[in-house]
């Protein structure tokens, strides 16, 4: 098969820093676009794989998964896209399109599922690099459409961040009447406050940042609560309807069964490295629930998607040039960062 060299920004190992390598793009399937990448997002989880924390990562790694591009190229079978469109890539970029859940649209659960970085290559062999880099190519039933009229560096981080809390905020039916809390105000947490204000949801932020107490009722949330300090976590003890738990580290889950009504759930969307014990009387008494999400299907990306641009909803975000990364990563493993870095990846060319 044809490849072209590009360059990108990754690393040779887990305790590596991020720095310029080139690497291979496949060239054109009959279904792919190859796109120009503008701007791609940081999320935790690069900083996770990048660093191995789950075990499993493969070297010499491109992260990135937050991509919005103009398209550069199709395939000679591509019928929903043009060269020049405004298109983003999120996670998943494959999947087996036969099992169940490939039907209902929720690749995220196919066994056959293939990640846009650190996902086994079937085309050129070893692991797919993701979106640090200048260019990227996908089948087009996995790339998604982004609107003209939205600001699109602000808009990359919707591409994983969006998803993986409008997905849950969807199946658990969040809307008016509800009352929400979101715990951890870092990338996902602060575009969810966001997203469940759009949904007409009373929204509860806890955070371990007194930085971020006043910031996040800017963002949009109703209150904001310290969770140091256990009086103010007191007050919401059997109030709250769900919460989503973006915490990337280890964390007492226990204390946030306890602020459930009855029925209510936790939904973990973070990926601390480590066990979470659970006491079992937090989820048998009051029926509570424990329970996770994993970032949401295509369509239903697309979904949220339009739904942003039409609420004027996009992530904020801290530009950075991508020769700045590894300064990047040391704030981010600090929860300092406001509330997401993006990359200009014109940056690339210097
Ligand atoms: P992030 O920007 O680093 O935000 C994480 C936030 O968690 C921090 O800002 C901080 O918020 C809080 N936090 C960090 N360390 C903490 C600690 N030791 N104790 C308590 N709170 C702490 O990360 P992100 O990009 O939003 O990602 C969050 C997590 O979700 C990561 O683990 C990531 O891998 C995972 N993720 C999962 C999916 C999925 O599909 N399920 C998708 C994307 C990401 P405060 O300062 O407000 O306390
Ligand atoms: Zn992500
Ligand atoms: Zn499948």
């Amino acid at each position: 098969m044809e490849t072209k060299n590009i360059k990108a920004f990754g690393t040779t190992g887990a305790s590596e820093p991020l720095k310029e390598m080139t690497i291979q793009r496949r060239g054109l399937m009959p279904h792919d676009v190859e796109f120009e990448i503008l701007y791609c997002g940081i999320c935790h989880s690069d900083l996770h794989q990048a660093h191995n924390d789950f075990g499993g990562s493969n070297f010499p790694m491109v992260p990135g998964h937050e991509m919005v591009g103009r398209v550069t190229a199709i395939g000679t079978h591509v019928t929903k896209f043009k060269v020049g469109d405004l298109v983003g890539v999120g996670c998943i970029i494959d999947s087996c399109r036969e099992c169940e859940y490939c039907k209902q649209d929720e690749q995220m659960f196919c066994k056959g599922e293939v990640l846009s970085f650190n996902s086994p290559d079937k085309y050129l062999g070893g692991s797919n690099y993701g979106g640090y880099s200048e260019t990227y190519v996908c089948d087009e039933n996995y790339v998604l459409r982004i609107s003209e009229n939205v600001d699109l560096a602000a808009t990359a981080p919707l591409l994983c961040a969006g998803i993986t809390v409008y997905s849950p905020f969807k199946h658990w039916n969040i809307g008016p009447g509800k009352k929400v809390g979101i715990l951890g105000i870092g990338g996902l947490g602060h575009v969810a406050i966001k997203i469940a204000k759009a949904f007409g949801a009373y929204v509860v932020v806890f955070t371990t940042s007194d930085a971020k107490v006043a910031d996040t009722q800017r963002l949009g949330a109703d209150e904001a609560v310290l969770s140091t300090d256990p009086e103010q976590m007191k007050q919401h003890t059997d109030t709250l309807d769900l919460i989503l738990d973006t915490v990337s580290a280890k964390h007492d889950i226990n204390v946030y069964l306890n602020l459930l009504r009855a029925d209510g759930s936790v939904v973990l969307v973070g990926l601390p490295p480590e066990n979470l014990p659970i006491n079992p009387f937090n989820v048998v008494k009051g029926r509570r629930s424990f329970s996770g999400s994993n970032i949401g299907g295509i369509g239903e990306t697309q979904e949220m998607l339009d739904f942003c641009a039409q609420h004027n909803i996009t992530a904020d975000i801290e530009m950075i040039n991508i020769q700045e990364i590894n300064e990047a990563y040391d704030r981010l493993l600090k929860g300092d960062v406001h509330y997401r870095f993006v990359i200009d990846m014109a940056s690339l060319k210097n």
